[in-house]
């Protein structure tokens, strides 16, 4: 072992995503002493480039029955909301028998049930975290529209928005007429809207997650740049070696690798059926077009989101794994689209992007402890949401260290639910 104070840690938190760098900033918060690992940076991977989007009232599963229904659809659009490809079916086939056991009736409502009590934490937490770090400004409080291109389309949203009514969720549904108040410009192609006033987001995730961390460091967080290859408990402690050749030691492990946080629980004896759904986007300038808050073309699987760095047109699912080729045909795709529902909006000088959503079949992340390491604690799989629960996993990662009782119950997200 080197003689550098950093080869022997107390809690080290691997991932430098937006939910290591929360659960670095509740930790040391607490007084524990911290050290972030990170092959990358500080929210370089996919918690630097999503939507933005605080979606508190979003507690529905993505299983359900109504969206089964649409998957031939969608699949058979190379482009569209949601793509496999081919050569990748086979490896996907155990997870996708998983998603469609989890849109079974009682197992749709228990994930309901479960996130539903995770996101009131989340709302929770994230306000009282941005009025700590004095991160509250970054805040944008303008709801969301969700727009509907017939009649057909807004009726079959309806069962998501009576499920919402269970968890006290305001929206508004609007007729056509009603439409250009909430956003000017659209294209007439859109018959009905919604309208959701607690939905909110954030000036850029990207700046967002790196002034959390510049919080955690004043309170005493660390970082250390570093690849996880190994980790082996020994001794009541456990040993991490890094891809570079050091090792390190540390007393307790938080995993939050995102998309990658599987490879790691493997070695702990948590075989979680993990998967990445890549989601693409392209930021254009800010001055592409006045978008007056998040715009939702559920239909199409995007988004518009008006940050202060710019404007983003993106998301879709493509289930094709970790290691191919982005096909930003996708982001392309979107981005014509977006032209054809806001015709004033100017298309160019945008910056395409990918990232890798940790996704978990039945729409719920895992947090919790690993089976046979009580001093390794699991913090992933929180799909298309990462941003929206980021501080309420780390509340509940700071209540599972410092052996609190934990806000919630986390039974329905145990790795070993599976
Ligand atoms: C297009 C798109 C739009 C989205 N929109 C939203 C939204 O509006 N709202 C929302 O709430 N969520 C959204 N999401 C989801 C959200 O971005 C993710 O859930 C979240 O970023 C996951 O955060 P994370 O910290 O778990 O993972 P990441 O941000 O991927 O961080 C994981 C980190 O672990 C590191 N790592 C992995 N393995 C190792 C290793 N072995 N050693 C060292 N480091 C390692 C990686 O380098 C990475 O930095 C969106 C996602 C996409 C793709």
């Amino acid at each position: 072992m080197s003689s550098d104070p950093r080869s022997d840690i107390d809690i080290a938190i691997i991932g430098a995503g937006i939910i290591g760098i929360t659960a670095a900033a509740y930790l040391a918060e607490a007084g524990q002493s911290v050290t972030l690992i990170d092959r990358t940076g500080i929210c370089e991977e996919t918690s630097s480039g999503n939507a933005a989007a605080f979606a508190f009232t979003d507690p529905l599963p993505l299983a359900h029955k109504g969206m089964m229904r649409q998957l031939p659809k969608w699949l058979a659009d190379p482009l569209g909301p949601l793509s496999i490809p081919p050569a990748y079916l086979p490896k996907l086939l155990p997870w996708l028998w998983r998603f469609w056991r989890a849109a079974a009736d009682g197992n749709y409502e228990a994930s309901l049930a479960a996130q539903g009590g995770l996101m009131k934490l989340a709302e929770a937490e994230w306000m009282g975290l941005m009025q700590r770090s004095a991160t509250r400004g970054m805040l944008h409080e303008d709801g969301c529209l969700e727009l509907y291109e017939s009649d057909a389309e807004f009726q079959s949203s309806l069962p998501g928005w009576a499920a919402r009514d269970r968890f006290g969720i305001e929206y508004r549904h609007l007729a056509k007429s009603e439409l250009p108040d909430y956003q000017p410009g659209l294209a007439k192609s859109f018959v009905r809207g919604t309208f959701l006033p607690g939905w909110k987001t954030v000036s850029d995730p990207k700046d967002l997650g790196k002034a959390i961390w510049r919080y955690a460091e004043e309170k005493g967080a660390v970082f250390v740049r570093g690849d996880v290859g190994l980790i082996t408990p020994a001794h009541g402690r456990l040993t991490i070696q890094l891809r570079q050749g050091r090792t390190v030691r540390a007393r307790q492990i938080v995993i939050a690798a995102g998309a990658w946080s599987h490879l790691l629980a493997q070695q702990l004896g948590d075989r979680v059926p993990l998967e990445t759904e890549r989601g693409y986007n392209t930021t254009l300038p800010k001055t592409a077009f006045d978008v007056k808050r998040q715009l939702v073309f559920a239909g199409h699987g995007f988004v518009i989101t008006p940050l202060d760095t710019g404007l983003r047109v993106g998301g879709a699912v493509e289930l094709a794994g970790l290691h191919r080729p982005p096909n930003f045909a996708r982001s392309k795709a979107m981005l014509e689209k977006a032209k054809r529902f806001l015709p004033g909006l100017d298309p160019t000088g945008g910056r395409e992007w990918m990232g890798y959503r940790p996704s978990l079949p039945d729409t719920l992340p895992v947090i919790g402890r690993a089976q046979s390491s009580p001093n390794v604690f699991y913090a992933f799989g929180h799909g298309h949401l990462g941003l929206t629960q980021s501080a309420a996993t780390a509340r509940l990662v700071r209540d599972l260290v410092t052996g609190a009782s934990p806000a919630i119950d986390l039974a329905p997200f145990s790795a070993q639910r599976f």
